[in-house]
């Protein structure tokens, strides 16, 4: 069974290791650098990225996570996504640079803090998983504002994208682990 670091400094970090559970792997919580040794792939959870990043910063895991990042593949959830992203906005603030993706936080405004919406992903994503439109609960989320040339987009809302993969990293600026579709969470366990 593959063994799934979940970054576990701060945010929903219990919820995915549910998920992975249920979509196969063997969860580990992530705390310190040595902790992302033998580990076969990594998630970022949401939460508050400036929180995270204090953290990070706090335990010297800023360059122990981008090297893990060069082997290994990592999935970040919104404020996992903001971490990865190469540009962050609405305020700049520092990143892993593992996506060439450019992020604007808290982008969808105070009215719409969080929602569920239903999507119809591409059917890329569909002939990889299984077909069905993806719940997407979004909190606070951030908007991805420009997708480089290497980044593939499998969904999107209100035309914006909200699932994306560059290589062997994936991105949501949803939270599949609050729900039970597992499709998310498997596409990633596919890259390990
Ligand atoms: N708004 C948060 C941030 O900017 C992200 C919210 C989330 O992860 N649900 O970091």
């Amino acid at each position: 069974m593959k063994k799934v670091g979940v970054l576990a400094l701060q945010g929903d970090f219990e919820a995915h290791a549910r998920a992975l559970e249920r979509a196969g792997a063997q969860p580990v919580e992530a705390r310190t650098a040595a902790d992302l040794d033998d580990l076969d792939g990594l998630v970022i959870p949401g939460g508050e990225s400036t929180t995270m990043l204090k953290l990070l910063n706090r335990e010297n895991m800023i360059e122990p996570l981008a090297q893990f990042g060069s082997r290994r593949p990592i999935f970040g959830t919104c404020a996992g996504a903001i971490l990865m992203a190469s540009e962050v906005t609405s305020p700049a603030q520092q990143s892993l640079h593992l996506m060439d993706i450019a992020v604007e936080r808290n982008a969808y405004g105070r009215q719409i803090d969080s929602r569920v919406a239903h999507i119809s992903p591409e059917s890329e994503f569909e002939t990889r998983t299984h077909p069905g439109e993806l719940e997407a609960i979004f909190i606070r989320a951030p908007i991805i504002q420009r997708v480089g040339p290497g980044v593939r987009v499998l969904a999107t809302y209100q035309g914006d994208p909200v699932l994306v993969e560059q290589g062997q990293h994936l991105v949501a600026t949803f939270h599949p682990e609050l729900t039970q579709d597992a499709r998310v969470h498997e596409l990633f366990l596919a890259k390990l």
